[in-house]
C-alpha cells in the first residue's frame, strides 16, 4: 500500500480556516485512480484550491492547455501513457509548473521528471503537509515567472536577493537588472544597472524564475536556447562566465550564480 490513505477524514485542512484568498489557484489533477484523486480533491479543496481532475494522460494534456491551470499535479503512471510524456507534452505548450506524484523513488526517475520539464517531484506515500508546502513553493516560482499573481500587493516580478554586502535586483516586469553595493556604514549605498545582452539576460531571468533550485544543464539549454542545444553546455559555461562578470563581486568566487558540480547551476535566493 504505496498510496496515501484515500480516506476523507485526512483530508482536513492544516491550519484554521478564515477567509479564502481572493485568487484561489486552480489545481488539474492527473490520476488515473479514483481514490487518490478523491483524496487530493478533498484535501486541496479544504485548503482553498479549486481542482479540476483527468485519470488519464490524453484527457490531462487536453485539460492542461485549455483550463489555464495554475499548477498541475501529474501521476507518472497513467494507462494510455507515461507522465513524461505528458510533461514533454505540456511544456511544449505552457509553463504552469507541474509536480510529479510518483510512487517511483529512484533518483534516476527524479532527474528523468526534472528533465522532462517537471518542477518537482514527490513519492507516495507523501505527507499532507509537504504536498502543500511543495504547491506554495511551486505557485511562487510560477508567480515569479509572469503567472497570475497573488493579491497581497506584493510586486512578484521582482527578484532581490543580498549576500555579504551586494544586492541582487531583477525586475523582470521592466527587464531590469541592478546591483547595490553598501559600504560598510554607508546606507542604502549606489546602485548601478547591469547592462545584458538579450541573451544573457534570458538566461538570468531563466535562473530567477527558479531561484534557489538546482537547474541541470540541459533544462537551462533546453529552456534558454532550445531543445536542440541540449548537449551545448559550453554555451553555457560561456555565458554564466559573462553574467559572472557583470553580477558578482569576485566572478571566481560567486556568491548569486553557483556552480553545482556535474549537474548545473543555481542561482542563490540568499537562503544558503
Ligand atoms: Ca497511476
Amino acid at each position: 500500500m504505496n498510496d496515501p490513505t484515500p480516506s476523507p477524514a485526512r483530508a482536513q485542512p492544516l491550519q484554521a480556516v478564515g477567509a479564502p484568498p481572493a485568487h484561489m489557484p486552480l489545481v488539474l489533477i492527473i490520476e488515473d485512480e479514483e481514490p487518490i484523486r478523491r483524496f487530493l480533491r478533498a484535501t486541496l479543496e479544504a485548503n482553498h484550491y479549486r481542482v479540476k481532475e483527468a485519470g488519464t494522460a490524453r484527457e490531462g494534456t487536453l485539460l492542461a492547455v485549455m483550463i489555464y491551470p495554475d499548477i498541475i499535479l501529474l501521476d507518472l503512471g497513467l494507462p494510455d501513457g507515461d507522465g513524461l510524456n505528458v510533461t514533454r507534452a505540456i511544456r511544449k505548450e505552457s509553463r504552469t509548473p507541474i509536480v510529479v506524484l510518483s510512487a517511483r523513488g529512484q533518483e534516476s526517475d527524479k532527474v528523468a521528471a526534472l528533465d522532462a520539464g517537471a518542477d518537482d517531484y514527490l513519492t507516495k506515500p507523501f505527507g499532507v503537509g509537504e504536498l502543500l508546502a511543495r504547491l506554495r513553493v511551486a505557485l511562487r516560482h510560477s508567480i515569479g515567472a509572469g503567472g497570475r499573481r497573488d493579491d497581497s500587493g506584493q510586486n512578484a516580478s521582482l527578484f532581490t536577493c543580498t549576500i555579504d554586502r551586494r544586492t541582487l535586483r531583477v525586475d523582470l516586469a521592466a527587464r531590469l537588472v541592478h546591483v547595490t553595493d553598501v559600504a560598510e556604514g554607508q546606507d542604502p549605498g549606489v546602485s548601478r544597472e547591469v547592462r545584458l545582452t538579450p541573451m544573457e539576460y534570458k538566461l538570468l531571468a531563466f535562473l530567477v524564475r527558479h531561484s534557489g533550485k538546482v537547474l541541470t544543464h540541459q533544462m537551462i539549454l533546453k529552456e534558454v536556447w532550445g531543445p536542440q542545444h541540449t548537449s551545448d553546455v559550453q554555451y553555457l559555461r560561456v555565458y554564466a562566465g559573462e553574467l559572472r562578470k557583470r553580477l558578482e563581486v569576485d566572478p571566481a568566487q560567486p556568491r548569486f550564480l553557483i556552480t553545482e558540480p556535474g549537474v548545473g547551476y543555481r542561482l542563490s535566493d540568499g537562503g544558503t
